[in-house]
């Protein structure tokens, strides 16, 4: 077991300026996720890298999924320390080291030294060549590569030693509230919540919003997307949820309009008013789990039509991916298996048998006349029926 973890991050490293705004984002949202694990811990931004060290015992597996967790974080390595420094125990530490991580399978590697104190007795090339030859002399499975080497190796002397290997891989992109804030559209399906993740992993916050139709959609629906939204804040920290009544909406389109355009002025509507509650929770963008082509209501043309009604700018994260490929990331984050639960996340009698394909958005236009005067009332109440869940994660 560990007693540190180096966290290392990558493309925050370039932000200049403004550089310890995301390292300090990123302190504070791995303090957040290593809290929840048992134990205590001590999180420290030291040259360009966080520490976290463990203060009491611990599950070293525990704190590498929770830090794998973290946007930002490009690396995960658990150090070993070596507190006297003295060069044998070093080599000792290394070695046990290695052999608790790579077992006994044949590698290669290639050893990095780096010496912030300059007055301990051997420098960087020696540290580096001793070292070299011991692992080899102690682990005959080893082999020394100096341009692609499998496992780079590492020393650090410090006020202490530290030694550790490559690492565990991050979640990459930026850390979550370094973007502004966004608000997903977020159904019950395999999409949405891929399409937040993707969101939430270059910086941006998400709150989201889910409409729910009763009785024609259940509990149950609800509940599911509760829970995919614990999904994804596994990733982002807590999520603000918006739970809205659409049903009266969903029957005023319905009873109004031609039934082949029923999805596409549905669409329309949930976009207005999930932009509506985004203004007011200083929301930058909207978010959807859309993708070309993916069914009717996602064709260049009613993706047009839908963007018709929003001032705001809607994010499409999954635009240009095929279904498989976005089934394999929401497996990846542990979505699928709730998203593919059997519960109907919108009643089939408001599905048309042949919705249109290629809206034209002077024809919706004309369609949503009907809506004209029954509609501003109906949208009120929708955004009253607002029931705003905190959903955290556990
Ligand atoms: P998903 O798998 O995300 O449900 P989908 O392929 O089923 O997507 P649609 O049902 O056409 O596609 O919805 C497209 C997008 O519209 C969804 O990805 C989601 O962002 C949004 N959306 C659809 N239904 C709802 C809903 N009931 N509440 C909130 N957003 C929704
Ligand atoms: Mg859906």
């Amino acid at each position: 077991m560990a007693n540190t973890y180096l966290v290392k991050y990558a493309e925050i490293g370039i932000k200049g300026k403004n550089r310890y705004k995301f390292e300090d984002a990123l302190v504070h949202r791995v303090i957040e996720r290593v809290s929840r694990v048992e134990g205590k811990f001590r999180v420290q931004k030291e040259q360009g890298r966080i520490h976290v060290e463990a203060l009491t015992a611990h599950d070293e597996e525990e704190v590498l999924t929770a830090l794998s967790h973290v946007f930002g974080v490009s690396q995960i390595c658990p150090v070993t320390e070596i507190p006297d420094r003295d060069f044998t125990h070093i080599c000792e530490g290394l070695v046990q080291h290695i052999r608790e991580r790579i077992g006994d399978k044949e590698f290669t590697f290639k050893v990095f030294a780096k010496r912030s104190d300059k007055s301990y007795p051997l420098d960087s090339p020696e540290i580096c060549v001793r070292a070299g030859d011991y692992i080899r002399e102690n682990l005959p499975q080893s082999r020394v590569d100096v341009h692609t080497p499998e496992y780079r190796i590492y020393i650090e002397i410090r006020r202490s030693a530290y030694v550790y290997i490559t690492g565990y891989p991050g979640a990459g992109g930026m850390p979550v509230g370094t973007a502004g804030k966004a608000m997903l559209l977020l159904s019950g399906g395999i999409d949405s919540p891929v399409a937040g993740y993707r969101i939430a992993k270059r910086g941006v916050q998400i709150e989201a919003v889910y409409f729910h139709a009763p009785p024609y959609t259940s509990e149950r629906a609800k509940q599911k997307v509760v829970d995919l939204a614990r999904i994804i804040s596994e990733y982002t920290g807590p999520i603000l949820l918006h739970v809205i009544n659409f049903t009266d909406i969903q029957m005023a389109i319905y009873e109004n309009c031609p039934h082949d355009e029923l999805t596409i002025i549905m669409r329309r509507y949930m976009m207005q008013i999930a932009q509506k509650i985004g203004v007011e929770n200083n929301c930058l963008a909207l978010v959807t789990g859309e993708s070309i082509a993916q069914v009717a209501s996602q064709t260049m043309q009613s993706l047009a039509a839908t963007d018709a009604v929003c001032n705001m700018p809607v994010f499409r994260p999954l635009i240009a991916m095929d279904k498989q490929e976005i089934i394999e990331e929401s497996q990846k984050i542990g979505a699928y298996e709730t998203s593919i639960l059997p519960y109907e996340d919108c009643c089939t009698i408001f599905v048309a048998k042949h919705p249109v394909t290629k809206p034209k958005i002077p024809q919706i236009e004309e369609s949503e006349k009907a809506l004209t005067e029954l509609m501003p009332p109906l949208i009120e109440n929708a955004l009253a029926s607002d029931e705003r869940i905190w959903v955290k994660p556990e």
